[in-house]
């Protein structure tokens, strides 16, 4: 059995599906891994450290897919490359379901097997394999380290013989995976931080790292839907939200917004408005804006700055830390197919807790019909 690993096609992609760590691993499972001449080169993991780590290094794309069960990405690959493997063989990684289903339908007539990460359920068994939360994660670093770099002050507060240097004031907006992350590296460079979510469960895990929480009363209001997602909101309970973060805006330095609703466009969260009561220097971090952004005015990977306010909107924040974004992305990949090896093959149990799910397309047979129709 032969896991296959391309370098990503996508110029600005940096990070690659597998790292030499994690191909020791497999390889120590007896599961073959081959790997396309390069594939590792953005991401820091050279050919050499691949080889070391047991895997063939092709440098004929066509070879290695043809030989290939299962091919690993970090993005939905072209209908070009996918139809070089055999019937039968999958397709694991990010593979956009939600917003752009009709995209896998290739799969159907090269009868291969789609495995959609991204929808892992989220569940404490799955967390190893849980590669929305590892690449949210890295996310949510980058935008707090974004923000203390952009913002034309320093975050901590001190006391020295030339005077006191008050703390920044940050507002952290969605509190999931990455909003955590942005209020736990924001406050560890010690700025203080304050955080709003619609999810009831986010009050505790904001409070647990010392940010303070923006109370809206939402009673009435539906917040949470299937899986402890949240729920895409009314115009009216939105509203709400964003009358008490204008109030907080006009008192924060930086604001860093992370929510996002699966399958649907982000939440405005922060209006035209708000924005005109921040302080002149301040700076805004949208982290939503690959589904359409939290902030009004963002633009996708551009800097603006609108009235003193400097407004980054960057669409893949987690390629800008390809080692580590890799090498989590990675140990979830792996953790996936070991769940799925059994006996010296691959078997995608469709009845399976960790499978059904991700399993989109099945040897060509549309599975999740609620997605792709
Ligand atoms: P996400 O990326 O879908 O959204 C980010 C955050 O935005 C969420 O916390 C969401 O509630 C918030 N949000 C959405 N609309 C909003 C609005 N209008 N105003 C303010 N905030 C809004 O979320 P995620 O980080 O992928 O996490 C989704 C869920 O999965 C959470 O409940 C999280 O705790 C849970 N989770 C569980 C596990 C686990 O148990 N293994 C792992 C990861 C995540």
């Amino acid at each position: 059995m032969l896991i296959a690993v391309l370098k990503e096609a996508l110029p600005e992609e940096t990070r690659v599906a597998l790292m030499p760590d994690s191909v020791k691993t497999l390889v120590s499972q007896q599961i073959s891994v081959g790997v396309e001449r390069g594939a590792g080169g953005l991401s820091g993991a050279k050919d050499e450290d691949y080889e070391k780590a047991g895997a063939k290094i092709f440098s004929d794309k066509k070879e290695l897919l043809g030989l290939a069960d299962l091919l690993a990405v970090v993005n939905r690959p072209s209908v070009e490359i996918a139809s070089m493997l055999k019937p039968e063989s999958a397709i694991l990684g990010f593979l956009k379901p939600l917003d752009e289903p009709d995209e896998l339908k290739y799969a159907i007539d090269l009868k291969l097997t789609m495995l959609a990460i991204e929808l892992m359920p989220r569940v404490t068994r799955a967390q190893n394999m849980d590669a929305l939360s590892s690449q949210a994660m890295v996310v949510g670093y980058k935008a707090g380290i974004l923000a203390a770099e952009m913002l034309p002050k320093m975050f901590p507060l001190l006391m020295t013989a030339s005077g006191t240097v008050p703390p920044a004031r940050v507002l952290v907006l969605g509190a999931g995976v990455a909003g955590l992350q942005a209020i736990a590296t924001t406050r560890r460079l010690g700025a203080v931080v304050t955080a709003y979510d619609v999810r009831a469960a986010a009050e505790d895990q904001i409070l647990s790292l010392g940010a303070s929480c923006i109370k809206v009363d939402l009673s009435g209001f539906e917040t949470e839907g299937e899986g402890g997602y949240a729920k895409e909101l009314s115009e009216e309970a939105l509203e709400r939200g964003r009358q008490s973060i204008e109030r907080h805006a006009k008192t924060s330095d930086a604001i860093i917004t992370t929510a996002h609703v699966p399958g649907k466009k982000a939440p405005i969260l922060l209006s035209e408005k708000a924005l005109l009561e921040m302080k002149e220097g301040s700076v805004v971090v949208d982290t939503a804006i690959s589904s359409g952004g939290n902030c009004a005015l963002s633009k996708a990977d551009q800097t603006i700055v609108y009235k003193g306010v400097t407004i980054l909107a960057p669409m893949f924040l987690a390629r800008s830390v390809p080692y580590q974004a890799s090498q989590l992305y990675s140990n979830n990949i792996t953790a996936f197919i070991i769940q799925m090896h059994k006996e010296g093959r691959l078997d995608f149990d469709l009845k399976e807790t960790f499978c059904a799910p991700l399993c989109v397309i099945y040897k060509g047979k549309i599975i999740r019909e609620d997605i792709i129709r």
